[in-house]
């Protein structure tokens, strides 16, 4: 599917194995092939960072090399953690550089800290996606709050992620946002090659974004 909201062709959020939990066999060069077969045409890669990870500069270097070779849009980027205060876990050198995700990897278990936490990620300049954006399972957000997220979001010009992986935002959540024009795009949080690029499993969350009404 092909809308001015979304576009189906692009990934904007595979890992690698880079990080420890991914299937060996899914490599910059290899991601990319299989991406070229499905069609895609802009593909993402964002690696879980931390502040302390070590791999960057090789991972940098693999995609460019990758890149000098291939006719998709690639996209060098990172997805960082939400920390308990809204920082993201990532150095500044990184984040102001390449594309970043910030997502919530933590439960913290209070929706004070997780409002707050998810407010200061909004707002960090560096900060381009918010990922699988849900709320915890302890709490729920009231119209008031939603609003509150919609509008800090469409004020800071941040884009909302469509998750494959894990289903998010709610149905609920992905109404109050397209009400606000907030931006979204596509991620499947590949972990897998035969992951990238599969949107079957949000296509309703799809088709609310791409829907007129
Ligand atoms: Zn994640
Ligand atoms: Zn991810």
């Amino acid at each position: 599917m092909l809308s001015r909201l979304l576009n189906t062709k692009e990934d904007f959020h595979v890992h690698t194995s880079h990080n420890d939990h991914s299937a060996p066999d899914l490599n910059v060069a290899s991601a990319v092939k299989y991406a070229e077969e499905i069609g895609l045409r802009t593909l993402a890669f964002t690696e879980h960072v931390r502040r302390e990870s070590t791999w960057i500069d090789s991972y940098v270097d693999e995609i460019e090399k990758v890149d000098a070779k291939s006719n998709l849009k690639l996209i060098t980027g990172f997805e960082a953690k939400i920390l308990r205060d809204g920082s993201i876990d990532c150095l500044p050198r990184y984040s102001e550089a390449y594309f970043v995700i910030a997502s919530f990897h933590t439960i913290y278990g209070n929706k004070e800290i997780w409002m707050n936490a998810i407010k200061n990620a909004i707002q960090n300049p560096d900060v381009n996606v918010i990922g699988h954006l849900a709320p915890e399972p302890t709490f729920y957000l009231d119209n008031k709050e939603l609003i509150e997220i919609s509008e800090l979001l469409k004020d800071h010009d941040k884009i909302v992620e469509l998750n494959a992986k894990y289903h998010r935002p709610p149905v609920d959540w992905v109404l109050k946002f397209k009400e606000y024009n907030v931006k979204f795009h596509l991620g499947s949080d590949a972990h897998s090659l035969k992951e990238i690029g599969d949107f079957r499993r949000i296509h309703r969350l799809v088709e609310i974004v791409c829907s007129n009404s």
